[in-house]
């Protein structure tokens, strides 16, 4: 079966949120469906957005599948309801687990229930910095710059932002 690249950005802000992206990144490897090829280190990271909550705990992975991106989708739906994940609630407010995609291959999809390259990571420092942890010359198959260039170029006044531990 062919196998596919995709980076996953994950985050965490209610209960310990270091080791809910653990489990997570577990649960995404335990599942069999995909092979964890590399890791970001985990940040802290004040919310964009919705600002009022606490900072969450980021990190991004670099992984192989042979799911396709809506399959993918659904896997990564499947282990934020498992960590215990409700819908409910603000968009871009407190969660226990989130996991997007940020890339597939070099595919683009716009979709109403998937969008690939994920449609906010060019500009958001803390997936920028995470997938630069993994490789920075990795190409936006849109934008055509690679993640070092758009993270230099990023005018989002500083997200705070520091390494955990
Ligand atoms: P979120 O609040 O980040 O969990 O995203 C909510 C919805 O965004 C999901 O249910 C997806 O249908 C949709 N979505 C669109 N593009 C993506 C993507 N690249 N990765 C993850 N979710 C996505």
């Amino acid at each position: 079966m062919k196998s596919h690249i995709a980076y996953i950005s994950g985050g965490s802000n209610i209960g310990n949120g270091l080791l809910n992206c653990k489990n997570g990144i577990a649960a995404l490897t335990e599942s069999g469906a995909c092979v964890l090829k590399n890791q970001s280190r985990f940040y802290k990271t004040e919310p964009v957005d919705y600002k009022n909550q606490r900072w969450f705990v980021n990190f991004a992975v670099k992984i192989e599948t042979a799911l396709n991106p809506f399959q993918l989708l659904n896997k990564l739906k499947s282990i934020e309801r498992d960590a215990g994940r409700t819908y409910d609630s603000v968009r871009f407010g407190p969660r226990i687990l989130d996991l997007d995609i940020i890339m597939y291959d070099d595919i683009v999809i716009n979709s109403s229930v998937l969008m690939v390259p994920h449609p906010r990571m060019h500009k958001r420092r803390f997936v920028l910095r995470s997938v630069c942890d993994i490789d920075q010359k990795i190409v936006h198959p849109v934008l055509k710059k690679n993640m070092k260039q758009l993270l230099d170029e990023l005018n989002d006044k500083k997200q705070g932002m520091v390494r955990c531990q």
